[in-house]
């Protein structure tokens, strides 16, 4: 019998709500299918630091270290906004310092149109019903974390900055993610960037075009990423597989995120290796909200980005894409028989929607 040893972090307001749904698919998933489940819980950010002062225990950190995938349900809050911790940037925020510990720096951020959530979408009718969108976002490296960076004064002005710097190695991983997730897609690829105006994307396309060598079979386009912006969201059913540095990836998930209908539907993962087809790679799964203060504790919080990010750990930890098939087509049954959280339209609670995924999974 296969084992996953899966480290649960709730995190804070909305998160452990969602989390207990998405392991009790998980649960239902891997007891049909020979697999065992070995789930440790622990505390994330918010909920880290009321208990040890710290946003990311460095036992937790070792958890995570040892374990095959981490379940993340969200994170943060206003009363630990204004907190702030010696350190990177990496301090402030324990899933920022889990992803840059576990050195997962490929974030795949997919978002699709669901038929049942199309009056939830700006477009109209006959423009985004095909649109199914990849976008993988560089996590550990960039403008984010690149040094050096701060305030100061300079001739009596406040003065801030940061710097935004890759290395080749740093571009040629993402770089080959975005190709082998191609290959299990569509074949096509946007990089997107801005080398008409700054060296660091200079260096992305170049590294691009050489990794590109080793993709024959692969359609590469560069695009400026303010003109891909455009593009996404005149036609978001011409993109499949986009990749972006850690601050392009940043916005250009949140615009794909509009054809889902939902902040609520979306998943995400960040895997710490190329996800070559047949491999099992390590990864943190969440879904893409945030912690949802004002509807938390309530029972009311949509899961399925949450389930969806337990498919997408069935497919790239697990290695079995068709166990990711099977929660995704259930999830569909499921908003097609009008059965959702009062966010997409519906009156039932988070327990009620998980409760109808696994009634939908196949016996
Ligand atoms: P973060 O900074 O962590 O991204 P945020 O302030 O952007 O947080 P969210 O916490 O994602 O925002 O919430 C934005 C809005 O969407 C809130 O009104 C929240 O209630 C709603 N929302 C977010 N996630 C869900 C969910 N899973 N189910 C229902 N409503 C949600
Ligand atoms: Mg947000």
């Amino acid at each position: 019998m296969q084992k996953l040893d899966i480290l649960a972090l709730g995190g804070d307001g909305i998160g452990p709500e969602v989390l207990e749904a998405g392991l009790a698919v998980a649960e239902t998933v891997a007891g049909r299918n020979d697999l065992q489940l070995n789930v440790q819980h622990d505390l994330l950010h918010g909920a880290a630091w009321d208990q040890h002062g710290t946003f990311l225990h460095d036992e937790t950190l070792a958890r995570a270290k040892s374990a095959d995938a981490v379940l993340v349900g969200a994170v943060g809050g206003p009363q630990w906004d204004d907190i702030r911790v010696d350190g990177g940037p990496e301090m402030q925020d324990g899933l920022m310092r889990l992803r840059h510990a576990l050195d997962s720096f490929a974030g795949l951020r997919p978002a699709r149109f669901w038929a049942p959530l199309a009056e939830r979408t700006p477009f109209r009718p006959g423009v985004a019903e095909d649109a199914d969108i990849m976008v993988l976002r560089e996590m550990c490296g960039g403008v984010m974390f690149a040094q050096p960076r701060g305030q100061t004064l300079r001739d009596g002005v406040r003065y801030g900055y940061d710097t935004a710097a890759y290395d080749d190695r740093e571009v040629s991983r993402i770089m080959r993610a975005g190709f082998e997730l191609a290959r299990q897609r569509s074949g096509r690829i946007v990089s997107a960037d801005k080398a008409n105006v700054m060296e660091s994307y200079k260096l992305w396309r170049q590294v691009a075009d050489e990794v590109a060598g080793e993709f024959p079979d692969m359609a590469l386009t560069h695009m400026y990423a303010d003109n891909c912006a455009y593009q996404m969201a005149r036609d978001p059913a011409a993109f499949d597989v986009i990749v972006g540095c850690n601050l392009i990836g940043d916005f250009l998930s949140d615009l794909a995120a509009v054809v889902s209908g939902s902040l609520g539907m979306l998943p995400s993962a960040c895997l710490c290796d190329v996800p070559v087809v047949g491999a099992r790679i390590k990864g943190i799964y969440e879904p893409v909200h945030g912690s949802a203060p004002d509807i938390a504790g309530q029972g009311i919080a949509n899961p399925f980005g949450m389930i969806l990010s337990v498919a997408m750990m069935f497919r790239y930890t697990v290695g079995r894409p068709d166990l990711q098939s099977q929660i995704e087509q259930a999830v569909e049954r499921v908003l097609s028989a009008g059965i959702g959280t009062p966010d997409i339209g519906g009156t039932h609670a988070t327990q009620d929607v998980a409760d109808a995924v696994i009634r939908e999974l196949a016996p």
